[in-house]
């Protein structure tokens, strides 16, 4: 075993070193409890989101996939708040029980439970407590866990949503996709956006149909993880607004990258792309904002205020800043210039071009090659071509 230090947490974890990849990374599946050093930065946000929507209000919580209880444990100490923390696995519960014991935490302030997550959820349904916020860090997608997920929450609450199941939801496997998200995949040069934009809309729907309206918060991805935090109202009329304005579809030139958004796939018929040719249409997905770019600000401050967070988690939660205010799909800066035969500019030139012809651009964390702009791409490719 190792003591290791995350945030204000201790954790002690199986030695890391005996789970190595060739590549030297950790493989954190083949560990007997799951702790991946790369999940950091989803921790760390979810403090900062906490700590910013809640300030020192006391929290319920429940983290019904715990794992080491890491999540839990920096929650009751970078927050503040009562929580519920939950595996299933009895190697994840010794862990468990160990860590909050090293870190001081009662079992007043965190109760350990060992169920299956889906009963866990349902049963605390029929507590009458209504939580504030719920955590699922699954293996893979959340879509075993989402129904379940909604139940316990109070009238306005916060959920937490992480996938790991990043190939299906880039487009990889299309039928897997299809299946498991009902999304009819199209590849496009902005498939990690896609990939967020097709989770959202899955979750949306599935809260909708249990009558709440979810809305998202905060979107990123890192490495190989999916990580969205959405605000949750019980309330069928917002349900309905939200699916009636957020979801629909996205048309697409694959060789001219020209795409946009449009509500109703009647709306299709007119389109046609630069040379001609017809759009695809995708969908349906999320075509409204991943995220509140007021509360980002907000999320953004307090992260800087916090010493201990991972420099990664400050550097998203920067770009996201500007880049949420953007709403249109990033394009891929080295694609287009190979299809219109130009150089690639760097990107603090076209930036600036951009801005001298009145259009407002970002970098995105999504994609070190990807640019988001408030105008479309027949204007970014004349721009494009001026320099
Ligand atoms: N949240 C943890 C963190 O931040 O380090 C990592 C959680 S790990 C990805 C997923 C955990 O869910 C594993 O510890 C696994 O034992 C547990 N688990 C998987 N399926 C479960 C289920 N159906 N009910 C309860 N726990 C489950």
């Amino acid at each position: 075993e190792q003591l290791i230090q995350e945030g204000l947490a201790k954790l002690v974890i199986p030695r890391m070193d005996e789970y190595r990849r060739p590549d030297g990374s950790i493989e954190p599946a083949w560990m007997p409890v799951f702790y991946n050093p790369q999940a950091i930065v989803s921790r760390d946000v979810t403090v900062s989101v906490l700590r910013t929507l809640y300030g020192s209000r006391n929290i319920f919580f429940v983290d019904p996939l715990a794992g080491t209880g890491i999540r839990s444990i920096r929650i009751a100490l970078e927050k503040g708040g009562e929580g519920i923390v939950n595996d299933i696995d009895p190697h994840a519960l010794y862990y468990i029980r160990k860590n909050l014991q090293l870190n001081n935490l009662h079992p007043g302030k965190l109760h350990v439970y060992s169920q299956e997550a889906n009963i866990l959820l349902n049963n605390l349904t029929f507590t009458g407590i209504s939580f504030d916020y719920i955590d699922l860090d699954p293996y893979g997608s959340p879509v075993p866990f989402v129904d379940s997920v909604f139940k316990p929450l109070g009238k306005r609450a916060l959920i937490g949503v992480t996938a790991t199941d990043t190939a299906p939801l880039t487009c990889s496997h299309y039928r897997k996709t299809l299946r498991r998200y009902w999304f009819t995949c199209v590849h496009t040069d902005f498939e990690k956006e896609m990939g967020a934009r097709l989770l959202i809309a899955y979750i949306v729907k599935r809260a909708s149909a249990l009558d709440i309206a979810a809305r998202p918060l905060l979107t990123f991805i890192y490495k190989h993880y999916y990580r969205v935090f959405f605000e949750t109202l019980r309330s069928t009329g917002e349900a309905y607004r939200l699916i009636n304005e957020c979801l629909g579809y996205i048309w697409y030139c694959s060789s001219t990258l020209e795409r946009g958004y449009i509500k109703s796939l009647d709306e299709a018929r007119d389109l046609t792309c630069i040379n001609n040719e017809k759009p695809v249409l995708t969908g349906e997905t999320w075509i409204c904002s991943l995220g509140e770019a007021e509360f980002i600000d907000k999320v953004f401050n307090e992260a800087d205020k916090i010493s201990w967070l991972h420099k990664d988690s400050k550097r998203i939660l920067g770009l996201l800043r500007y880049e949420t205010r953007l709403n249109n799909p990033y394009v891929r800066i080295d694609k287009l210039c190979s299809i219109i035969g130009r150089n690639m500019p760097k990107y603090e030139i076209l930036i600036e071009a951009l801005k001298q012809h009145g259009i407002i651009a970002s970098r995105t964390h999504f994609d070190p090659r990807g640019l988001k702009i408030d105008s479309d791409v027949k204007a970014l490719t004349e721009v494009l071509k001026s320099i």
